[in-house]
């Protein structure tokens, strides 16, 4: 028989807390625990007596900083061990900072067993009050610094940053001693990327003159001269007059992750077939050029070609050799512009081609010679095979000044031209405009659906692919309109986004409605997290929060039982004013989830400051994981979770179609799925149905 152990499991399944004993016994102990998954049950039972509280980070209920605050406030004496899959350095830090005993790697039974013992073995000490001792204290700091492969250091606040300290992990990160590196006052600086110098030094002068924290990513080289990416966070020192005398700071060697983060970013951004930057990359590109073009004055053109009867010639010929006449006409028109990073494959045989500094006469002689230079026939197999293209062109300003806008354009007289037949080329004009007929007139009835009580939410289960488990629901809106039927959001939602008054009212009627709905499911004995999607617009709305207050006090809801979806996209319109809105939600027990990963571009990176917990991984990459041409999104759609996952997020897939991608999401380690294979999204009182019988148990509550 083991030694006998009091435990608190934090989590919200009985099979979490069979595990922990299973870990447990195995190391030798005899537990009997209880199993709480709010604030007030954790402190009852603290309060209660036990040897020790063990938090599963990535699961539980309550986030691990909630827990740690919960049992500090029941006073000493009750360590607490957090479970995880994986961490971040920093993380590691910051948990023990709120008092975690120590943070543990899921199956690490040695290290779960020198902790417990040690743990046990202080116990007495720390329940009558006693502070462990400074021999002790310097110990566990040590071993946490061990465990960390960072490297500290202090920096006079001078021009260069000289360093006045680096501590040995320097040698294995970088071949220097550092001796090595204290011996020259600019070290620092002359082993920074030439690249990144100017910017870096920028930032760290300025953290010294005036913001007091520098935090940077950069590259540094290392003695062999090898690129390494260091992720570099400091604080400035004051001296006794005021300012800042020394900079102090922690490295971390981020390298694997910048080198995976690129690899992804090749793969979002870039074709496969021509090495060309796809569609996403083009609309960037663009973007940027407008407001250069905005800037100058100078005008700017847009091309896009594409094939006449492309998909007759690849059946014909078969796709290799489509492929490879795709292949050669990228390279022909990156010729005749001179400069290849100005051509984008859009789709299949669509072309895209920028041209900065042109207006409508020099873009007319571009298109002319871009036919010209296909007029000579493409050799497959040893075969001429000809083609033809026909182009369409749209000029900024005159045509518009956004980038979605003037793509647009070029595309309507792309299908004019199309229509032309071979060889023509068109400039746009309004005549072409494929008119949206009643986007207006529905924004006006829109306002008064809210009013008509013709809007309804419908909810999609997510399931965890692991336990199989429906672990929440999504409430997607939807709108019953007298004429036109069930009208779905992405019909209006970007009409509303776009009005200025309409966004607030409309979000606080579904935050208001998905929480007394999800109310309702809990009643029913299904007490399901809801998420609600959030725009752009709510994220600097100052209302939001207020709003989300509200939603879940006038009907008695934990927090925790609510989660928001914003986009990368919303986020990225203002990170500041978001992150503050969002840590404000976040503090209140909210969850966030960041919705349709992947169709914006940020990177990872960019997230980390944020408080999310959960990363969506946008439908349109887990759907083309299937069928031809899958293999580029399925490495989208792993790297992506593997990144995630080193962040500490928890990822979940959308739009699983069929049990293949659902299968081959679980090697990935993905963590959640939803989609149309598991359910559509169905009416408040079919999900409840639905949760009866489910096929994916439910969630033990
Ligand atoms: P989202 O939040 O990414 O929601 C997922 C969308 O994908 C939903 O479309 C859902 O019906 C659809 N979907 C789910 N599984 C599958 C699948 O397996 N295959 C396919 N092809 N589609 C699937 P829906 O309901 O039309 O919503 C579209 C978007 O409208 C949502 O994207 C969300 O961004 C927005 N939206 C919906 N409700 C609200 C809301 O209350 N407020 C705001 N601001 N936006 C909302
Ligand atoms: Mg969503
Ligand atoms: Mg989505």
């Amino acid at each position: 028989m083991g030694k006998p152990l009091k435990v608190v499991v934090v989590g919200s399944s009985r099979n979490e807390a069979l595990r922990v004993a299973a870990d447990l016994e195995q190391c030798g102990f005899d537990p009997s625990f209880s199993l709480v998954a709010t604030r007030p049950q954790l402190g009852n039972a603290v309060r209660e007596g036990c040897d020790v509280v063990m938090a599963w980070r990535d699961t539980s209920s309550l986030p691990a900083e909630q827990v740690l605050e919960t049992v500090r406030g029941v006073g000493p004496g009750h360590p607490v061990l957090i479970y995880a899959r994986s961490y971040r350095e920093e993380e590691i830090v910051e948990l023990m900072r709120a008092g975690a005993a120590d943070c543990l790697r899921k199956g690490d039974l040695p290290r779960l067993r020198a902790s417990l013992e040690r743990e046990i073995e202080r116990g007495p000490r720390r329940r009558t009050g006693g502070l462990p001792n400074e021999a002790e204290a310097t110990d566990r700091y040590r071993a946490l610094i061990e465990e960390i492969p960072a490297l500290t250091y202090v920096a006079w606040a001078d021009e260069t940053g000289s360093r006045a300290y680096v501590s040995p992990q320097l040698l294995a990160m970088t071949g220097f001693t550092p001796a090595e590196w204290l011996s020259e006052p600019d070290m620092w600086v002359r082993r920074l990327h030439p690249r990144d110098r100017e910017r870096v030094l920028g930032q760290f002068r300025q953290a010294c003159a005036s913001t007091g924290r520098f935090a940077s990513e950069y590259r540094i080289l290392d003695r062999d001269g090898r690129e390494l990416w260091w992720r570099d966070e400091g604080r400035a020192l004051p001296g006794p007059d005021g300012a800042t005398r020394f900079v102090r700071g922690f490295v971390l060697d981020v390298t694997e992750q910048k080198l995976a983060e690129q690899s992804l970013r090749r793969l979002r951004f870039y074709d496969q077939l021509t090495g060309l930057p796809n569609r996403d990359l083009f609309l960037k590109r663009l973007g940027r050029s407008l407001a250069d073009s905005t800037h100058t004055g100078q005008p700017l053109a847009l091309l896009i070609l594409a094939l006449h009867g492309f998909k007759e010639t690849a059946n014909t010929l078969g796709h290799h050799n489509a492929d490879l006449i795709v292949r050669e006409l990228a390279g022909r028109l990156g010729e005749v512009l001179g400069a290849a990073d100005r051509v984008a494959r859009l789709k299949g045989d669509e072309f895209g081609m920028l041209l900065p500094d042109a207006d409508a006469g020099l873009a007319a002689q571009v298109a002319t010679s871009t036919l010209a230079a296909l007029e000579k026939p493409f050799m497959v197999q040893g075969l001429p095979i000809e083609v033809t293209a026909s182009v369409g062109l749209a000029i900024a300003p005159e045509h518009g000044s956004e980038a979605e806008i003037v793509l647009r354009r070029a595309d309507a007289a792309l299908q004019a031209a199309l229509k032309l037949g071979g060889g023509a080329s068109v400039t746009y004009s309004e005549q072409y405009e494929p008119h949206d007929p009643s986007g207006l007139a529905l924004l006006g009835e829109l306002r008064q659906a809210l009013d008509a009580n013709q809007l309804v939410l419908h909810y999609q289960p997510k399931v965890d692919l692991k336990t199989r488990t429906v672990i929440g629901t999504e409430a997607l809106l939807r709108w019953h309109h007298p004429k036109r039927g069930l009208v779905p959001p992405g019909q209006f939602i970007t009409l509303a986004e776009k009005g200025t008054a309409l966004m607030t009212p409309l979000t606080r009627w579904v935050l208001a409605r998905a929480v007394s709905e999800a109310k309702g499911f809990a009643r029913n004995g299904h007490a399901l997290p809801v998420a609600v999607n959030v725009s752009a617009r709510n994220l600097h709305d100052d209302q939001l929060v207020d709003q989300v207050t509200e939603a879940l006090q006038a009907n008695d809801v934990p927090a925790d039982r609510l989660q928001l979806e914003v986009t990368e996209s919303a986020v990225m319109v203002d990170t500041y004013r978001a992150g503050q809105v969002l840590d404000k939600l976040a503090r209140s027990g909210v969850r966030i989830a960041i919705d349709d990963f992947g169709k914006g571009y940020s990177s990872l990176g960019l997230l980390r400051h944020l408080p999310i917990t959960e990363l969506k991984i946008d439908g349109s990459f887990v759907r083309g994981m299937v069928g031809e041409g899958g293999e580029g999104d399925t490495a989208i759609v792993r790297s992506t979770s593997e990144l995630a996952h080193n962040l500490g997020l928890s990822v979940l897939a959308e739009g699983v179609e069929d049990q293949w991608t659902l299968d081959v999401l679980s090697t990935f380690g993905c963590d959640q799925a939803q989609g149309y294979f598991i359910a559509r999204p169905m009416s408040a009182d079919n999900l409840t149905g639905w949760l009866d019988k489910a096929p994916w148990t439910m969630a033990e509550s």
